[in-house]
């Protein structure tokens, strides 16, 4: 009989094993804190810094992310700490199969140099009288990651890439650079593998090549 390679194992165990198993075996905070920025489209920047403190009982529904039960709550994050890469939160529902890929990523050489994981921030939704966004971004749940950013930058005006997309946030995205993604990329491929959509294919005139959520957005 042939034995599966570990990496074969990981790879299976990753997309038909529960993913959610460490929610079941940890117990609710009792409180929920967080610190919250807000993108303002005027200023192209996240001016506001709010401090969010309350009984974790009192979550509100657009403090949980629907798919994921993640919340934007710091107590539901869990560090993610793999040398030579700069520790990272993401939540604990997604930690054990984000760490998988990552080690396998790091191990085999692909040129994965930083990732930023949880991030509050309302990035998203609708736009008030002042300019500023509404709703909470997939970074807010610690259900996306930003990978590579100098590489990988966010651009709008962006259908198709092309001359006319306006880089909104990170470094140029040039393929061929390292670091730079594309979607052959190991990186890419095996987020996606792991149930990840990664943003430089989102549909929409936005494509943020950093990027990676399980919704793409
Ligand atoms: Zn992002």
């Amino acid at each position: 009989m042939k034995i599966p390679s570990l990496s074969v194992l990981i790879v299976v165990s990753i997309i038909s094993g529960p993913v959610l198993t460490e929610a079941e075996e940890r117990s609710l905070p009792a409180e929920c804190s967080y610190e919250m920025q807000v993108w303002n489209v005027n200023l192209r920047s996240s001016a506001q810094a709010k401090k969010v403190r309350h009984p974790y009982d009192d979550l509100t529904p657009v403090e949980t992310d629907r798919d994921t039960g993640c919340t934007v709550c710091s107590e539901d994050q869990v560090l993610v700490d793999i040398s030579p890469l700069q520790p990272f939160f993401v939540c604990h529902r997604l930690a054990p199969r984000v760490r998988a890929v990552v080690r396998d990523l790091l191990r085999s050489g692909s040129s994965l140099h930083s990732v930023v994981g949880y991030r509050v921030i309302r990035s998203r939704g609708p736009v008030d009288e002042q300019g500023n966004r509404t709703e909470f971004s997939n970074h807010s749940y610690g259900t996306a990651l930003d990978i590579n950013p100098e590489q990988n930058g966010l651009y709008d005006d962006c259908v198709t890439f092309g001359p006319q997309c306006r880089l909104i946030r990170g470094g140029e995205w040039k393929l061929g650079v390292t670091g730079a993604l594309d979607k052959n990329n190991p990186i890419v491929t095996m987020f996606k593998q792991a149930g990840f959509k990664w943003g430089g294919e989102i549909a929409g005139k936005q494509k943020d090549f950093m990027h990676f959520s399980l919704t793409g957005y």
